[in-house]
């Protein structure tokens, strides 16, 4: 068992990858043994180790793999720097089919990458993981958050500071954070559209709802009275708010032009396709709020593993998203910049005066 066991260990293969100078590390690793291929991506440990999720998709080439790790782990070193935390960014994404694959094998692969990297990165559970699969990591590393029976599933949490971001956005347009006139389109009824509607039930707001996945949607429609629209028809839909719930990507040239909404927040990564895209809404009169701002809750929620912080401080924190936003979007309009910018020049502040895990001076056993 451990000559084999060994054997296996013989055939992974590590790379580092050049892709500019905008991330510290970007390393690729396979192992052949199981079917094993991964990146990880430290954008920044300016403000302590890098923390992000670790994908698994079925990326159709390394290369799309590479650009979704790239933008993924800068966003995380973005939303820690502007929710405060002493947290750098990162992201691993696990390239592979889902389905036909030993898990066990696949996330004791995964877990030897992340300790390689001797605490540099800390990963959790993501889109195509669950705090089982962080398990597995976990017998190979002690660099690993997101367990069983810890901080738990973030993604009420996660819905709650998306909550307090739409709050915080329409006092900013139409003058009060009241939300019981307002009509919201959720795009993903799962784990973090569901809680979002659940929230937004509760103050009276009217839900226009899609997902993929019929079942998920008919449970938002029975417990919080949301009518339905099928995927396709989700952009055309008109309403106050739009909240992307579910992807990446999904505000770009073909959904921008179609879009009947005057507020853009919500809790999917990477919301716009490319910078450009947040420009463009700008220019239509949309108010698009920075996703990495609103959908800091779930890492916020995760302090509790990474940084031993109670739950009533993390509470606290995803509360302040509310003042976060506000000031952003003050400070966009006084500017009058898109509120991506500002939230990313404002990211690219508190980063550069911060020093690396590797520039800061060692602890002195004396001090
Ligand atoms: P999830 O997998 O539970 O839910 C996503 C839902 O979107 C699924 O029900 C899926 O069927 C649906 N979907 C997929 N494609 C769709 C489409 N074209 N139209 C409509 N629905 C579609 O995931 P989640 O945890 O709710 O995360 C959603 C997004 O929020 C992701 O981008 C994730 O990275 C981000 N996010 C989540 C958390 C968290 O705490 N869970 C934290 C920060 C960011």
């Amino acid at each position: 068992m451990l000559r084999e066991m060994k054997s296996n260990r013989r055939e992974e293969t590590t790379e580092e990858l050049r892709v500019g100078t905008e991330h510290e590390r970007v390393i690729f690793r396979s192992d052949s043994a199981c079917g094993y291929r991964a990146i990880i991506a430290i954008h920044s440990t300016a403000m302590g180790p890098a923390v992000g999720g670790t994908r698994f998709w079925h990326y159709p080439s390394q290369d799309l793999a590479l650009v979704d790790a790239l933008r993924l782990s800068r966003a995380m070193s973005f939303k820690n720097a502007l929710a405060d935390l002493p947290l750098g960014g990162g992201k691993s994404v696990i390239i592979g089919n889902t389905s036909s694959i030993n898990r066990a094998e696949i996330f004791h692969a995964h877990g030897r990458f992340v300790e390689s990297l001797g605490g540099k990165f800390i990963t959790a559970e993501d889109v195509g993981t669950t705090p089982s699969d962080m398990e597995y990591v976990w017998e190979e590393t002690r660099y690993v958050a997101g367990l069983p029976g810890k901080s738990g599933d973030p993604s009420p949490i996660t819905a709650l500071g998306v909550f307090r971001a739409l709050q915080a956005a329409a006092n900013h347009r139409w003058g009060s954070p009241d939300l019981s006139s307002r009509t919201v389109v959720v795009q993903g009824c799962g784990k973090t559209g569901y809680a979002l509607a659940r929230e937004l039930h509760n103050v009276g707001a009217k839900l226009v709802v899609s997902d993929v996945n019929s079942n998920q949607v008919n449970r938002v429609i029975e417990e919080f009275e949301a009518r339905a629209v099928v995927p396709e028809k989700i952009f055309q839909t008109p309403a106050d708010i739009f909240a992307p719930c579910a992807l990446g990507g999904i505000l770009n040239d073909e959904t921008i032009p179609q879009l009947q909404i005057e507020v853009v927040v919500g809790s999917a990564n990477n919301q716009l396709l490319e910078a450009r895209h947040g420009d463009l809404l700008h220019e239509k009169g949309i108010l698009f709020v920075p996703d990495y701002v609103s959908n800091a809750g779930g890492v916020i929620n995760g302090c509790q593993e990474l940084l031993g912080w109670s739950a009533e401080l993390c509470l606290f924190k995803v509360n302040a998203i509310y003042d976060k936003i506000i000031s952003i979007l003050d400070l966009a309009k006084a500017n009058s910049l898109p509120p991506y910018r500002v939230a990313d020049q404002l990211a690219r502040k508190v980063l550069s005066t911060a020093k690396s895990v590797d520039q800061r001076p060692t602890e002195s056993p004396e001090a």
